[in-house]
């Protein structure tokens, strides 16, 4: 019998599952399970990383100037106040390791990221999980459940799998809402396909206790390569830098991600066809007679009748060869998560969902 006990937390944490990938027996798979960009990763960044793999036995920067100066250049921040991380999710990560322990409460959203109590759970803190009114972010119901413990609040948005955006009037009131003492964080992944919305920017500038993360696995193509950023007060970014390894992206991440963010004809492109493809999915789901809420991001939460029926749809995708995403996890188990492909993956989707309609 082994005497070495896990730290507090860590037994609890359900492994986090990636969206599925392939089908047994299949070469012509279309994946629209993980929200990835159906035009790939930017050229220019492909470049970029080319270029960088001849400097593979040099060590990367520490402290990522070069990648910082042109995030701020480009969303006209200040580079001191900006933290790159592998992903997003280490930068989630930095965050509640930083300012959350064991006996700390964290609050997210019914519907919120499944990655958040993997975290928490991580370092120690409980989770407080919030209900969501009709698949919209209830701040309401969030300041309700700020108890003593609170640390800090994780939310998304726009929401995934909701697709659902909190307007920046409520943003605004949550923030002023929470004590000074609990920390806001706007995971903004889709912050690029939400019309009108500035991921946080502007509340992660002007308030002491908000921090915005955002990510290059989504409108930049690059999930494959693990590159995400947060901004807001300096002090707090301070703090979470000495958490941060000094090495945490390589050359290839940092080459890649300037040249993507400096890549704002790619953005523009990505995001026009986004509109163009989810008009046309959501307008399809709903004439066939299934239910869908606006999105604000690159994917669409298409509810069935019942659990029964989405489960029977996702086996009716398959059968075509397509991957899209169950999301009981996330309280939906009768919805189908489905990425907005180009406009081919697009029409595949809809005459699957159409040939489904004609034969029920
Ligand atoms: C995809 C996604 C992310 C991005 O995570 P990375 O670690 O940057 O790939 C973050 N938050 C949400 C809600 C997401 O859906």
């Amino acid at each position: 019998m082994t005497k070495i006990a896990p730290q507090p937390g860590i037994m609890e944490i359900a492994l986090y599952e990636g969206g599925k990938a392939t089908i047994d027996g299949r070469d012509d798979v279309l994946k629209l399970s993980s929200n990835e960009n159906p035009l790939g990763a930017p050229p220019s960044a492909q470049l970029a990383l080319a270029e960088a793999a001849r400097n593979l036995h040099r060590y990367p920067s520490t402290d990522h100037a070069a990648l910082r100066e042109a995030i701020g250049e480009v969303h006209g921040l200040d580079p001191a106040r900006i933290i790159c991380g592998v992903g997003s999710d280490e930068v989630l990560q930095f965050i509640c390791q930083a300012f959350s322990g064991p006996g700390d409460e964290i609050i997210h959203t019914a519907h919120g990221f499944s990655m958040y109590p993997v975290l928490i759970h991580m370092v120690g803190a409980t989770p407080v999980c919030v209900p969501e009114a009709e698949r919209v972010v209830d701040v309401d119901a969030i300041l309700a459940a700020v108890s003593d413990k609170t640390r800090i609040v994780l939310l998304t948005n726009p929401g995934n799998p909701t697709g659902t955006l909190l307007p920046d009037a409520d943003l605004q009131r949550l923030a002023d809402g929470l004590p000074e003492d609990v920390l806001l964080v706007i995971d903004g992944a889709y912050t690029e396909y939400a019309k009108g919305f500035d991921g946080g920017t502007r509340l992660a500038s002007d308030q002491p206790n908000v921090i915005m993360t955002r990510t290059f696995s989504k409108i930049y193509g690059l999930g494959g390569l693990r590159i995400g950023w947060g901004y807001g007060p300096k002090n707090l970014i301070d703090v979470m830098t000495r958490i941060r390894q000094p090495f945490n992206l390589s050359v290839v991440q940092l080459a890649a991600a300037e040249a993507a963010v400096r890549d704002r004809d790619w953005v523009e492109t990505c995001a026009a066809l986004n509109v163009q493809q989810r008009a046309r999915l959501v307008g399809a789901l709903r004439q066939l007679g299934v239910a869908c809420d606006d999105s604000q991001t690159n994917f669409v939460l298409a509810r069935f009748a019942d659990a029964a029926e989405a489960a029977a749809l996702d086996q009716v995708f398959q059968a075509d060869g397509i991957i899209v995403r169950r999301v009981i996890g996330y309280g939906f188990p009768e919805a189908l998560r489905i990425t907005v492909g180009d406009a081919e993956q697009t029409g595949r989707v809809i005459a699957t969902l159409t040939k489904w309609r004609e034969r029920t």
